[in-house]
């Protein structure tokens, strides 16, 4: 891939402005890769307070990983009702386990923390409901492989300030901005939480809170009139998982 050194020193530039704003955070480590696994389908379109609700629910009524697999789907959809979509991501649930339980002779993906990034990557896409943006949160996460979830906070703030085109997706977003940065577990950590913090408090879909915002002297957005039309426009109708 050709790589543009501008676009290259911006990316590495506003990394450095959020690191001053929001501070080095230690890379937090999840213990237990298939609770993250399955709580990463519970938790779309879904506020954490709910996931964990869920997630807890499932769990005490169906203590095993064969018994969630084996649970009657109206069971299992009624058990994580918190979640947004429970009658979608119950049968998602279900087929991913089906799949592991196939492919490995258990619910445990432990292996992957031995496996090259780009191995995980590729056997996570391949399970049954897990997107670009599920692997990546995982991979980062969990087992701390150098990738860049980019998820709609990301997308929407990299957009606004020119480091990935208008119309570029989330999925190619992710390939673009590795590209600028260091393959460090914590500086694609770090880059990810802030970009995600920043896009939640400061640059807001709705509202941007431009007149406050550490970023706003290197912001094609703000400078344009905060015109542009973006391809990380929310879509509020849409259900499929890992949107
Ligand atoms: S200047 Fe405004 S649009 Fe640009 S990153 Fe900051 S808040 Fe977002």
């Amino acid at each position: 891939m050709n790589i543009n050194p501008d676009l290259a020193t911006k990316t590495r530039d506003a990394h450095e402005r959020l690191n001053e704003l929001y501070g080095i955070q230690a890379v937090r480590g999840y213990p237990d890769p298939m609770h993250e696994l399955i709580g990463t389908i519970l938790s779309h379109r879904t506020t954490h307070a709910n996931e964990v609700i869920a997630y807890r629910t499932m769990r005490e009524r169906f203590p095993t990983w064969e018994q969630v697999r084996d649970a009657p789907l109206r069971d299992l959809i009624d058990a994580i009702q918190t979640a947004n979509y429970p009658e979608i991501k119950a049968p998602y649930i279900q087929n991913l386990l089906i799949h592991l339980f196939r492919e490995t002779g258990a619910a445990n993906i432990d292996f992957l923390g031995d496996l090259s990034t780009e191995a995980a990557m590729n056997w996570l896409t391949a399970l049954p409901g897990i997107g670009f943006k599920t692997a990546t949160i995982l991979l980062l996460f969990t087992f701390h492989k150098p990738v860049l979830p980019v998820d709609t906070h990301v997308h929407r703030v990299t957009q606004r300030l020119g480091l990935i085109g208008p119309k570029v997706s989330a999925e190619k977003a992710h390939t673009l901005l590795l590209a600028y940065l260091p393959k460090d577990t914590l500086i694609l950590f770090n880059f990810h939480k802030h970009f995600y913090w920043h896009g939640q408090r400061i640059c807001t879909w709705y509202d941007p809170k431009c007149t406050d915002c550490v970023l706003q002297s290197m912001c094609d957005f703000y400078h344009a009139g905060r015109m542009t039309l973006l391809s990380s426009t929310p879509v509020r109708k849409k259900r499929a998982l890992d949107s």
